[in-house]
């Protein structure tokens, strides 16, 4: 007898927005190889394996992340669905050619919020480097204010309803094949040659 009941994993893996060497020399093929068919792929493979059977198992991702936060017992849903999240979000934060001028309206809001685009960068940089250990440093939209915040292993700022706009990705394996210890050297490189201002200005319409 056989009868398997086979359902379609409800999270997937989201496609890469551009070609695996596309961020090189800042991220190499082989970086971009690992991090996204290796560690996103992991996270998202945890995750179905660990929602199956639960009250989860039909929520999207983001409400998955949402639902879980801030439950010890629900930890291992979280941490995996909030990495999930991550990493889908991070991949569009970065862009062949990125850096540079943000739009407009964009660089209005760094205006006002950190004086320039110099210091809302100087900002993130310094979020990103001085997060200990692994986690993300984010640009998010705070009542109607630009800010900068950090975040560790895979907390997120969805998780309490916040409004990210990109996000770095600073966990070792973001960088260690192409920089080793030299976080700060990639994520000034990031900043200057591959952030995607465009992505950060669609989240502000969203
Ligand atoms: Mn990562």
């Amino acid at each position: 007898m056989s009868s398997a009941i086979v359902s379609p994993a409800p999270v997937v893996l989201p496609a890469l927005p551009y070609q695996q060497t596309a961020l090189q020399p800042v991220i190499s093929a082989t970086t971009l190889g690992f991090h996204y068919g290796k560690h996103h792929q992991g996270y998202v493979d945890n995750l179905n394996n660990l929602i199956v059977g639960t009250e989860f198992a039909d929520l999207p991702l983001e409400k998955i992340v949402r639902a879980t936060a801030g439950q010890s017992e629900h930890s291992a849903i979280f941490n995996n669905a909030a990495q999930a999240w991550n990493h889908g979000f991070y991949w569009h934060s970065l862009t062949p050619g990125g850096g540079g001028e943000p739009p407009a309206v964009l660089k209005r809001l760094m205006d006002s919020s950190f004086g320039s685009v110099a210091s809302c960068k100087k900002e993130l940089a310094a979020a990103a480097v001085g997060q200990f250990g692994s986690g993300w440093a984010w640009l998010v939209l705070e009542s109607g204010k630009l800010r900068v915040t950090k975040t560790a292993n895979a907390n997120t700022p969805v998780a309490q309803g916040g409004k990210p706009l990109l996000t770095i990705d600073v966990w070792e394996h973001a960088y260690y094949l192409d920089y080793q210890n030299r976080r700060a050297d990639h994520v000034v490189a990031v900043l200057d040659k591959l952030i995607n201002w465009e992505f950060a200005m669609e989240n502000l319409g969203r």
